[in-house]
């Protein structure tokens, strides 16, 4: 028996396996990935019940897709619990909506539904509190389903139509599958995957910040 050509036989088909690996894994679709703390969209009337008759949002800087971070800030309020100095994003809306985590939900002692934003469909109630006012905001509170944003033209390319549903492997220091990631397909977005802090840190994936994509 000759041990060199089996020790041969045994790096080439090593290198083979490493070389499919390579292509196969630059042929995977890799997407950015954001972490959405908690925060609050409001409607135009919650904004004056909050903030004062003709008060409007305040813009404090862009988002990386349409809309902006406000300079106004809101305390999330229930029996069990409340948050502080909560993120309002812009512009206003036609329903407010607060997105929580699970572990935020626990906190305040409420359990929404993980739903995708715009889906009130078992949404909490939550009192807003703002300088000038209180609201209690019905059917408001809702855990977001994690989603991938894309323009037409990328679910194109990518081979996505709106609402698919996907599997997404959030890339980070515990890398994380991930079921029941909606595609979401709209003018004037581009590609990015939004998650929320719960899955944020599950998956580790500060440093890294992109999710590879399977149907
Ligand atoms: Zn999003």
């Amino acid at each position: 028996m000759n041990t060199t050509n089996t020790e041969e036989r045994d790096l080439e088909r090593i290198v083979t396996e490493i070389v499919r690996d390579v292509v196969e894994r630059s042929e995977e679709l890799t997407v950015p990935v954001e972490m959405s703390a908690r925060h609050v969209h409001l409607t135009a009337g919650d904004v004056e019940a909050l903030f004062g008759k003709g008060a409007e949002l305040t813009f404090k800087r862009s988002l990386s897709l349409p809309g902006f971070l406000a300079e106004e800030r809101v305390s999330i309020v229930t029996a069990k619990g409340s948050f502080k100095n909560v993120a309002v994003l812009g512009p206003v809306r036609g329903h407010t909506q607060v997105e929580l985590s699970a572990t935020d939900a626990f906190s305040l002692g409420i359990r929404p539904p993980v739903n995708i934003s715009g889906d009130y469909t078992g949404a909490e109630d939550v009192y807003l509190v703002g300088p000038r006012g209180m609201i209690c905001a019905e059917n408001s509170a809702i855990i977001a389903q994690a989603h991938i944003h894309m323009s037409p033209e990328e679910a194109v390319q990518m081979g996505f139509a709106n609402r698919d549903i996907v599997k997404a492997e959030l890339l980070g220091t515990r890398t994380l599958t991930m079921n029941n990631v909606m595609v979401r397909v709209d003018p004037g977005m581009h590609a990015m995957m939004h998650i929320d802090m719960d899955e944020a840190n599950a998956s580790g994936y500060e440093g890294v910040k992109k999710a590879v994509i399977r149907k």
